[in-house]
């Protein structure tokens, strides 16, 4: 039997929409003149505050803020986390305004307005709709509004430390997909050591930079071989690509040193130490091959992939959800990217990526298409109830 389906109230949704837009909340770690998150957790810690949630502001230094809100379940139920990130990148080489939010042929344009204000403001909207419709929850409904998703997600960081819940769901843009896997990272520096001398001395001189270059070869190679073989169902191959080099002394000396920076995308399955291994044993053999050929490597930055089984109860009442709302199943995906869903993941908290449709995420036209939200938003309410009961 279907039932019954709670129904928001779209106007209210597209004016709150519309205010988050507007309140800059440019992360301050991209762009110096970001004022990042305190206005806008203001802003909507006066309207959960209506709705009737108990909040917690959790200061993060810097001026950078997290906004907890509570609604208390009768008890024996289950709870679950909602989470948005009230930061956005930069607005450099925007061709709209970025915090003028019109809306036109069904589309909410703005910085933010898909990434991932539309988010936040359904998950508002479904709250409200709920706690209006009379609907008593069992178990509690936590709302996590953090900081920094867009740099070092030091919010959902914090969050996971204080907060506790069965399961979360992460509204990030999804073209309304299910996501539940995404790719992990990790940064990787190595120093190659050579040795200055004149240039015109290759008995002395050992090139640094050429050996990085062997290098750089000899990983490509391992990308082909080896990590194309690599495959996840939802989120394809793991690969590794060349960021920053830095080395050289002058057009006459040999270079004593060579700085290479890479990153390696990750899926399911392969962990940082993992991957640490597989760089060491391509030095090693080049270490065998090249006799001056010298390097200290270092892993310096990691974060996991994320997968959720299909069938943890979460993913079960979201597809539910989704299907009693839109008539039909519901389309499940990966990300390419990293999200902060792995930090609850690595947690315990299993979390799912599900939010509005739209483009332009990071680029100078930014869009969210507002049916997408209100959709977002009724599947939202319906899976509160299925599964905070
Ligand atoms: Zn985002």
């Amino acid at each position: 039997m279907k039932r019954r389906l709670i129904n928001p109230d779209s106007k209210k949704l597209l004016d709150d929409l519309q205010k988050l837009i507007s309140i800059n909340s440019v992360n301050p770690d991209l762009d110096q003149d970001g004022p990042g998150e305190r206005e806008i957790a203001i802003f909507i810690k006066d309207l959960v505050s209506k709705i009737g949630f108990e909040i917690t502001l959790q200061d993060l230094g810097d001026n950078r803020i997290n906004l907890t809100a509570l609604l208390k379940g009768t008890g024996g139920g289950r709870t679950l986390m909602l989470n948005g990130h009230m930061d956005t990148v930069d607005t450099r080489g925007m061709t709209i305004d970025p915090f003028d939010p019109v809306f036109i042929d069904g589309k909410v344009y703005g910085r933010g307005s898909l990434d991932m204000k539309a988010g936040i403001a359904a998950i508002l909207s479904a709250s409200r709709a709920i706690v209006n419709s009379g609907t008593k929850l069992k178990g509690d409904l936590l709302l996590t509004f953090v900081a920094d998703e867009e740099y070092k997600s030091i919010g959902t960081e914090a969050a996971a430390e204080t907060c506790h819940a069965d399961g979360a769901i992460i509204c990030e843009p999804t073209d309304m997909k299910l996501v539940l896997a995404h790719k992990g990272f990790t940064w990787e520096r190595i120093v190659f050591h050579g040795k200055a001398a004149h240039g015109s001395r290759p008995d002395e001189g050992v090139d640094a930079i050429t050996h990085s270059g062997i290098f750089l070869a000899a990983l490509d190679d391992f990308q082909r071989k080896v990590l194309a073989e690599r495959k996840h169902p939802l989120l394809g191959s793991p690969s590794v690509h060349a960021s920053l080099i830095a080395g050289g002394i002058g057009i006459s000396t040999y270079p004593d040193s060579c700085i290479l920076e890479f990153e390696r995308r990750t899926i399911p399955g392969e962990t940082p130490e993992g991957v640490k291994e597989e760089i060491e044993s391509i030095l090693l053999e080049l270490g065998r091959k090249y006799p001056d050929f010298m390097a200290d490597h270092e892993q310096y930055f990691v974060r996991n992939p994320l997968e959720i089984d299909e069938g943890d109860r979460l993913v079960k009442c979201l597809g539910g959800s989704w299907e009693n709302v839109m008539g039909f199943p519901a389309e499940v995906g990966g990300f390419s990217g990293w999200a902060d869903s792995a930090i609850l993941n690595d947690k315990g908290i299993p979390a799912v990526n599900f939010g509005p449709a739209g483009k332009g995420l990071h680029a100078a036209e930014e869009y969210v298409e507002f049916q997408s939200v209100i959709d977002c938003t009724k599947v939202l309410a319906d899976t509160i109830i299925t599964y905070c009961s």
